[in-house]
């Protein structure tokens, strides 16, 4: 007998059950690990196969599983398809009854569930507690850990109570899974959720069959179309919007061009918003044009793009969203169209924003990062598996490999646009935003101009090198490069620390050079 043939509870109730041959990446050891007691923390990419983690052990031990999770509005669905498997599971939040959670928590007491889901809230209620001490639990699963990181993205206050499980049933196995973690992350959930014993489990967070794309951004709809048209005819996808307005205006859009689209957003009817989930879940080559809202927990294998009309604010958010594309393996695009509008809009956002100093200094760090990974000439997925503390190679799968930017010395250019903010502020004591500054530079004759004689400047007229769009994608680095600031309501120009060296000719500045079509061929440009 080969050790293949040994047919361990695991191994059987994986392929009775759920009816698959064999365990994936590190399925089995943390399956194991925690059927024998242990604790644990998963890091694993959406699409890896987290739920089995702690499904197969809620079957597997004695007791009931008790799954965290925050994904409400998903629980029916995944409780129904528990059921589909017989699977006994059950879920208790505030979408139901009294009626209705009696009979769950019955079940719970006499040991008719294997698993039941719980909200985090109601973890809170001495009645949760008092309930879970008259049933038997054989795991906390803590579903989506990362909600119980400040630092992160996604936080939760609720999660914070979780930190007491460990306290209050010592004897329980806990096993903690996300799909998203910086190192940062990482360390943060195991030290709030008491994880000091939990062995790490770590996948590589390598989605190989996603193709990155990062474009600037000019008129995003018909650059959305124009994608959808050429790579992606009949194809289910989703496209994410920063504003509920924008999102039900570019579902239109795409329907009055002929493509099937619905709109996803928290402001819709709760009605209205589970029916096109489930036309997405269940139609194919749907698009659904959405809001952050939309998304976790989604479990749609064929969905071959994912593309952001506007900028995502941080890049663990980035891989979260971009990661929904191609679960089934099958190659997928992730496209992101960003301008320098973007960065005023969100610079502006952060400062607006409630919360302390910190507060806002973390998502101002946030969103340099992923600027950083928008402007980058290197390879987009080893900045990306970077930024979560792995290594990776040139991928020839991302649209800086398969065309790589040149970059070129943008140090004059960067020294009029800074003089130009400058000699505004020191001359004038004035503050413009780009439109009226590249103006300038380009030395054109709007009524702007005269009206604040910008064109008796020493500096006007003395870009004319470049053109509109050319300077706005100087801005744009600049900003991402921390040699510009944004500020104020109307997004203004103003220069940096670091803007100095620039003005003093000690910094060199390479720029990113914009590549002429938005539309990124498949192959490599011949040499
Ligand atoms: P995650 O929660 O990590 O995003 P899921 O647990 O939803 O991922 O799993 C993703 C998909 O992969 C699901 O459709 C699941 O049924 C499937 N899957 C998980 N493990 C296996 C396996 N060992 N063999 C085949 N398919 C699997
Ligand atoms: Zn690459």
């Amino acid at each position: 007998m080969t050790s293949a043939d040994t047919l361990t509870p695991e191994l059987d109730v994986l392929r009775r059950i759920f009816g698959y041959d064999a365990f994936r990446g590190d399925q089995e050891a943390i399956i194991s690990h925690v059927v024998s007691g242990g604790d644990a923390l998963v890091l694993m990419p959406t699409g890896g196969g987290k739920s089995l983690c702690y499904q197969i052990p809620a079957l597997v031990r004695e007791g009931v599983g008790v799954v965290i999770s925050p994904l409400i509005a998903l629980m029916q669905d995944q409780v129904d398809a528990l059921r589909n498997l017989g699977v006994r599971a059950g879920f208790l939040n505030s979408t139901q009854d009294g009626q209705q959670r009696r009979e769950v928590e019955d079940a719970f007491v006499n040991g008719e569930l294997d698993l039941l889901y719980l909200a985090p809230e109601r973890l809170r209620l001495e009645s949760t507690t008092r309930l879970l001490d008259r049933g038997r639990v054989s795991l906390f699963a803590i579903d989506e850990a990362h909600c119980v990181s400040q630092w992160g993205h996604d936080f939760r206050p609720d999660y914070l109570a979780l930190s007491d499980l460990h306290e209050r049933w010592p004897d329980i196995p806990r096993i903690a899974l996300t799909a998203t973690a910086t190192k940062a992350t990482h360390a943060e959930i195991a030290q709030r959720l008491n994880l000091g014993d939990a062995k790490h489990f770590v996948a590589s967070f390598d989605r190989p069959n996603i193709q990155y794309r990062i474009v600037p951004k000019n008129s995003a709809q018909k650059q959305l179309l124009d994608l959808l048209r050429t790579e992606h005819p009949g194809d289910a996808g989703i496209v994410y919007c920063l504003s509920r307005a924008s999102v039900e205006k570019t579902a239109e859009f795409l329907v009055q061009n002929g493509i099937p689209a619905v709109p996803y957003h928290a402001g819709l009817d709760s009605r209205v918003r589970a029916r096109n989930q489930s036309r997405f879940l269940r139609e194919d080559g749907l698009i659904v044009v959405a809001t952050i809202a939309f998304g976790m927990g989604i479990d749609k294998p064929d969905v071959r793009f994912v593309a952001h009309l506007d900028l995502p604010k941080s890049v663990e958010g980035y891989y979260q969203e971009t990661g929904r594309a191609g679960r089934d393996g099958l190659p997928s695009t992730a496209w992101l169209a960003y301008g320098l509008a973007d960065v005023v809009q969100q610079r502006k956002m952060i400062e607006t924003s409630e919360g302390d100093l910190a507060h806002r200094r973390r998502l101002s760090a946030h969103l340099d990062a992923m600027l950083a990974l928008c402007e980058t000439v290197e390879c987009r997925r080893v900045q990306l598996l970077n930024y979560f503390s792995q290594e990776g190679k040139a991928c020839g799968n991302c649209d800086t490999c398969l065309t790589p930017p040149e970059s070129w010395d943008g140090t004059v250019p960067a020294q009029k646009l800074l003089s130009t903010v400058f000699r505004l502020d020191r001359e004038r004591n004035q503050k413009f935003g780009a439109g009226q500054v590249i103006d300038i530079l380009l030395g054109k004759q709007t009524e702007k101009i005269t009206q604040f004689r910008h064109d008796q400047l020493k500096v006007f007229g003395i870009g004319t090198e470049l053109n509109d769009s050319e300077w706005r994608g100087v801005v744009r680095q600049l900003l991402a490069q921390g040699l510009l600031a944004v500020e104020g309501d109307y997004g203004t120009l103003a220069l940096t620390e670091a803007s100095a060296d620039v003005l003093g000719r000690t910094r060199q500045v390479m720029l990113r050079r914009e590549p002429e079509r938005t539309r990124q061929p498949r192959t490599r440009k011949p040499a």
